[in-house]
């Protein structure tokens, strides 16, 4: 019988796995990809889809257009256990067996147990409950000629972080128009974003950071930085700033102030910490040899120091996971351990401007913007060639309207 390669989940981390496996093979595995839905999304552009400017149409790739499916077969289907002793996981549709197993099944919305969190707040967590933002957004600007609530036209963004920052700047840069559309004075909607450090963009300098707080200024955004949020409500959030208690209010909420990894692996027997195994320097489960933990479910270090969970590394670390696999089937051992290259990270700010950090050098303006959509684009062609960068690819001031 030939080996068989289960890889579950269909994100950076999963589908860079299969993709480098169906290049490489020559029927020496039976290789199957389970994923939720029958289709990839870009996770680094849901706050796109969110404000609407990406359509789902074209947010959506088919994995059975991209895969050779005479290497790789595609299974649709929902995972809801993992048992590694048995070497089967358990999905709605079935029970399915493997040799090895890489699991790439991303990330869930950290809440950090603060109340409303879960009831009241949009996340952006898959490619629906982007499009859910999207409408909600849409529908409270639409009605508002009949409603008259300037609150359904507060929206608040809680996190000054990446997902944070890039979907506040996609919504600012739309208000004109959203405002141009509906007939409503351009004083009216207010964004408000929120985090908990001192300054946005943390991860960046404070020259870049300072760059895309005056760019988010421009499009009118608010931004609080040391505020520590206390409760989410359906009409608001309250914060605790400088010691006092303040409310901020607001009918459409965004909760973009952390990760964590999959329920699925929190709740398995592989030792993880809140959904995240830490990985050994061949991204192996440290109990499980024949576990691969690919993208946001893996802790990976590397000198101590834990790697931010990225696109970038999920699909490095599916990459090098291929590979692996693809030794071991020719009878070869892995022994270089993995290692991460760091390239650069660039955050958007609405279409035509951004900042970023690209081979330790900042950059900033629509250099940056042009950059983040050469690294978008970069990636549908390493999934599905030049072909699906000109159908789904990002280009400058393009929007799917
Ligand atoms: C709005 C936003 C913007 C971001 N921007 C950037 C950026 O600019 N640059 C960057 O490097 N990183 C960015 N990130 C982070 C980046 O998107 C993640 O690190 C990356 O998506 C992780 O890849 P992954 O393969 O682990 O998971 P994902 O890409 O999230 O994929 C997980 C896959 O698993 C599937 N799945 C989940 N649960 C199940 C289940 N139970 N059964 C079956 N299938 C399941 C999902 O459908 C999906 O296909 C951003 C994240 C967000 C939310």
């Amino acid at each position: 019988m030939k080996p068989r390669i289960l890889i579950i989940g269909g994100g950076y981390g999963g589908l860079r796995t299969a993709m480098t496996l169906q290049q490489h093979l020559h029927q020496q595995a039976e290789v199957t990809l389970i994923s939720k839905h029958d289709y990839h999304y870009q996770t680094t552009l849901l706050h796109k889809v969110a404000i609407g400017t990406l359509s789902a149409r074209k947010s959506r790739i088919y994995f059975r257009k991209i895969l050779d499916l005479t290497k790789v077969q595609f299974i649709k289907d929902k995972i809801i256990e993992i048992k590694p002793d048995s070497k089967q996981v358990i999905g709605n549709g079935g029970v399915y067996e493997y040799d090895y197993l890489v699991i790439g099944l991303g990330f869930k919305p950290e809440g950090f147990g603060i109340k409303g969190v879960e009831e009241h707040a949009h996340k952006l967590s898959s490619l629906n409950a982007a499009l859910k933002l999207d409408k909600a957004i849409e529908y409270k600007f639409k009605e508002y000629c009949h409603t008259k609530n300037q609150q359904d036209l507060s929206i608040i963004v809680c996190g000054t972080g990446f997902t944070g920052i890039e979907f506040a700047a996609e919504l600012g840069s739309r208000l004109d128009e959203l405002c141009l559309i509906g007939g409503i004075p351009r004083d009216i909607p207010k964004i408000t974003c929120i985090g908990r450090s001192d300054r946005i963009l943390p991860m960046f300098s404070k020259k870049s950071s300072a760059i895309a707080q005056k760019k988010l200024e421009s499009f009118g955004v608010e931004v609080i930085c040391g505020g520590d949020v206390q409760e989410v409500k359906t009409d608001g959030v309250v914060i605790r700033k400088d010691g006092e208690l303040k409310e901020i209010k607001g009918n459409t909420i965004l909760w973009s102030a952390g990760v964590r990894g999959s329920d699925i692996v929190e709740k398995s027997p592989l030792e993880n910490t809140k959904g995240r195994v830490k990985v050994d320097a061949y991204l192996r489960s440290p109990q499980y040899e024949n576990i691969y933990v690919v993208g946001d479910c893996a802790l990976c270090t590397s000198r101590d120091a834990i790697h931010a969970p990225t696109a970038q590394l999920s699909a490095q670390m599916g990459d090098y996971v291929g590979k692996s696999l693809l030794k071991i089937l020719d009878g070869k051992e892995q022994k270089e351990p993995f290692k991460f290259v760091h390239r650069g990270t660039v955050c958007s700010i609405g279409h035509t401007d951004g900042v970023g950090i690209i081979y330790k050098q900042s950059i900033n303006g629509e250099f940056a913007a042009f950059l983040k959509n050469f690294i978008e684009n970069k990636w549908l062609y390493g999934i599905g060639g030049a072909k699906l960068v000109f159908k789904n690819g990002q280009f400058r001031y393009r929007t799917s309207n």
